[in-house]
């Protein structure tokens, strides 16, 4: 303590002395310290509340401290707050029963992690020892967590650093804005989707392909909204080579799209369901792989090799009962559909009328990505200097909004109200409008 007495009370000279952090150069950090937060409200340590149109990592779902979840975790943790993966724990497995409930019919079984980038590695692992095949197949644009088989099977700049995991391809899916197919229409888009991803597994070799990987709404990547009958079509085309299934709901899983799994939307059984985030909005890490019931049997006869010390801890366990259970009860994911139906929807795109920088708007629930470019014909994206500046914008006006690349993804928890999400909107509304957009 000594060394660092002077600044003990500091929360930010602290972490820029000690804290490393993710995905940046060190150096050109201007850390903020939150000391609070209710509902979709942020209490910056200087006194200003801000309204959070990210929900962090787009992950807390149901809001900052709700009081159901942050009892639920206090009564597991007056119980017993760790017990190892093999013994039976109530919290545990109400929490599977809970979480399995929302997959569709023949799913039964829950493999728990810590995170989203485990759940992926080990849907990954339990796809190709059922298949007995090596390669995975998932998106140029998609994020499925920074570990080794999720990484390599991540589209983004993040995996160029980082790709040491054997047997990952790579295929475009559906982005009608930039499309990839010179497409003009959505229903172009998906059928052109659909027959270059046929190509891609006649080139690799059917046989040779365990599973494809995919977020049911590619999140990090764009918030890009498939067409309606594009899974549908996958699936067609993985049951035709005897190829699974994974959908990667660890983004939009637990209301974030107005439907508690996203995949809901689109009509399609997956074979495995990997979650994170909105299961327990993140209040105590968790992650964990649905299993469909072929996939569960299968290891009834065979050692699954694969294991974590913490597999359903029970805090985040007894945070995800909570948390679920909160879900039901006060019809949150309702709330995230009526959001995105009646405000985040309507009123971001009227935002196109009054600003010529706007690209395209689309999203569902409180799931939206608002594409900025240079200049609507070229569709050049707009630079980084004015999109930080587009937050800078909005943090004066209260407002904490997340941005990547050439796009605002507005993401606020599930349980913003109408008037909330409208008094947002009004604010990126100014914020745009001094950033010169
Ligand atoms: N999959 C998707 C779709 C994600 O968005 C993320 C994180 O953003 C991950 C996986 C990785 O999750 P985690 O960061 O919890 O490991």
């Amino acid at each position: 303590v000594s060394a660092d007495e002077a600044i003990w009370d500091d929360a930010c000279a602290l972490d820029l002395k000690h804290v490393f952090h993710s995905w940046q150069a060190q150096a050109d950090r201007h850390p903020v310290e939150v000391t609070g937060g209710h509902g979709a409200w942020l209490q910056y340590a200087d006194g200003r509340e801000m309204l959070d149109f990210t929900s962090q990592q787009v992950n807390v779902n149901i809001g900052y401290q709700h009081p159901k979840v942050v009892e639920g975790i206090a009564k597991q943790a007056a119980l017993l707050c760790t017990i190892g993966p093999d013994y039976a724990n109530l919290a545990r497995g109400r929490a599977a029963s809970l979480v399995v409930r929302r997959a569709p019919e023949g799913f039964n079984k829950v493999f728990f992690t810590n995170a989203g980038a485990d759940a992926n590695e080990n849907a990954i692992r339990a796809a190709r020892l059922f298949t007995g095949r090596d390669k995975i197949l998932s998106s140029y644009r998609s994020y499925h967590g920074n570990t080794g088989a999720a990484i390599s099977a991540t589209g983004d700049w993040r995996r160029k650093p980082n790709d040491y995991a054997r047997g990952h391809v790579h295929f475009f899916t559906p982005y009608l804005y930039r499309s990839e197919f010179s497409a003009t229409t959505q229903n172009e888009e998906c059928e052109r989707a659909l027959a270059h991803l046929e190509h891609v597994i006649q080139f690799e070799g059917p046989d040779t392909i365990a599973a494809i990987l995919l977020e049911s709404v590619p999140g990090t990547a764009g918030i890009i909204t498939p067409p309606k009958d594009y899974f549908k079509g996958v699936r067609e085309i993985t049951k035709k080579y005897g190829i699974l299934m994974i959908t990667d709901e660890v983004m939009t899983g637990f209301g974030r799209t107005g439907f508690w799994l996203a995949l809901d939307d689109y009509g399609y059984t997956p074979d495995i369901i990997s979650f994170a985030k909105g299961c327990n909005s993140g209040y105590v890490p968790a992650g964990g792989v649905m299993l469909s019931d072929p996939i569960a049997h299968y290891f009834d006869g065979v050692v699954f090799p694969g294991g974590l010390t913490y597999s359903g801890h029970p805090l985040a366990m007894g945070a995800i009962v909570a948390a679920q259970e909160a879900m039901e009860e006060e019809h949150i994911v309702d709330n995230a559909y009526n959001v995105g139906h009646d405000i985040l929807g309507p009123k971001l795109s009227a935002l196109s009328e009054t600003h010529p920088k706007i690209g395209e708007v689309r999203g569902k629930g409180v799931f939206w990505a608002v594409e900025m470019v240079a200049d609507r014909a070229s569709r050049e994206p707009l630079d980084g200097a004015t999109m930080k500046q587009i937050v800078a914008e909005g943090a004066k006006l209260g407002l904490v909004l997340g941005v990547h690349d050439n796009r605002i993804h507005v993401t606020p928890p599930c349980v913003i109200t109408l008037d909330e999400a409208s008094d947002g909107v009004e604010r990126l509304d100014k914020a745009l409008t001094a950033a010169g957009c």
